[in-house]
């Protein structure tokens, strides 16, 4: 990046307090119901489902689970579950994890073989004292879980990466605005209690075992369901570095809207991340009370948002615009 322009949009992200609160959407007021958020534009099917979970007698934390699932089962999303995009190996590696109002959790990194990590997830945290379960461990559970064990990789994620193989003659791609999808789902019920739940396949052509931040608590989710929920998207190494959805939850404790918490945190990453034009990062959150918020670097990145019977894909302010 050209040195004087980054020193002057540098200077622009100033310090960690004192951006403008951007009104948009329901920031502001409390939100009574159910509030659902996700990640990106199939974010609304999946909400569409979450809220007929929720409608159904289901818990906020079936919600959050069954909303991404039906993204995880679909071959042509191509970020997560089946159809998701191979490593540079040609390997489809899935991270993914749950988290509940009763501040448990579960997550699974580098699995292969199993189209839904998120419920594979949410068994880790319910049927064993741990939280993360990895690579052929994960697998193994996942199968004795009565999991089945199928082919990922699909014909058109596998025409996709001989295409981008032969393009990038092997080197690793800047994760942007056209290279990352993960879903993050957060959710908050009838009764105020929240949970929340993130899957993806990961950065496109990563190096085989790479883990990224969705599984990682407190970095591609977390919640707190005394104060709210956040959960992220994009390149997972500088989302992981700043420990993310943690320190937005963080902030919210300490009185920022969900919105404010979003932007300040993305801003950090960019103060921290040397090459932060060349990535994308976003985050979505909401509060105890409903309040929703939403930022990212690069434009282009989307949530749906479900509250007071209406589902909307909303587009998110960015730091580059
Ligand atoms: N955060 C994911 C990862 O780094 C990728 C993404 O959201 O696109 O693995």
């Amino acid at each position: 990046m050209n040195t004087r322009r980054r020193f002057l949009t540098l200077s622009a992200l100033g310090s960690c307090t004192g951006f403008g609160t951007l009104k948009s959407l329901a920031q502001t007021k409390p939100v009574k119901g159910p509030v659902i958020l996700s990640t990106w534009r199939t974010g609304i099917r999946a909400n569409d489902y979450a809220f007929e979970v929720l409608q159904s007698g289901g818990s906020v934390l079936d919600c959050v689970e069954k909303g991404v699932n039906m993204i995880e089962n679909d071959p042509n999303v191509g970020t997560v579950g089946i159809g998701g995009f191979p490593d540079e190996e040609g390997h489809v590696t899935l991270d993914a994890c749950i988290m509940d109002s009763r501040q448990r959790c579960g997550s699974v990194a580098f699995l292969q073989h199993i189209k839904n990590p998120v419920s594979v997830a949410r068994k880790v945290m319910e049927d064993t004292k741990h939280v993360m379960l990895v690579g052929e461990g994960a697998l193994n559970f996942a199968l004795k879980h009565g999991f089945k064990k199928e082919i990922l990789l699909t014909e058109k994620s596998l025409a996709d990466w001989r295409k981008r193989k032969a393009e990038q003659d092997g080197k690793l791609p800047e994760i942007n605005v056209e290279n990352h999808d993960t879903i993050g789902m957060v959710a908050r019920d009838a009764e105020g209690n929240l949970s929340g739940s993130c899957t993806t396949s990961g950065a496109g052509m990563k190096i085989h075992g790479r883990v990224g931040d969705s599984p990682i608590i407190g970095a591609g989710l977390y919640v707190d369901n005394d104060i709210g929920a956040a959960c992220a998207t994009g390149w997972g190494e500088a989302v992981i570095e700043n420990a993310g959805s943690a320190m937005v939850v963080e902030l919210i404790r300490h009185g920022r809207s969900p919105q404010d918490a979003c932007q300040e945190i993305v801003k950090r990453i960019a103060r921290k991340f040397e090459d932060w034009e060349s990535i994308q990062v976003g985050f979505i959150a909401m509060d105890k009370a409903g309040r929703a918020g939403a930022y990212a670097i690069q434009k282009g990145f989307t949530y749906a948002h479900h509250a007071n019977g209406q589902n909307r894909e909303i587009k998110s302010d960015s730091l580059i615009s």
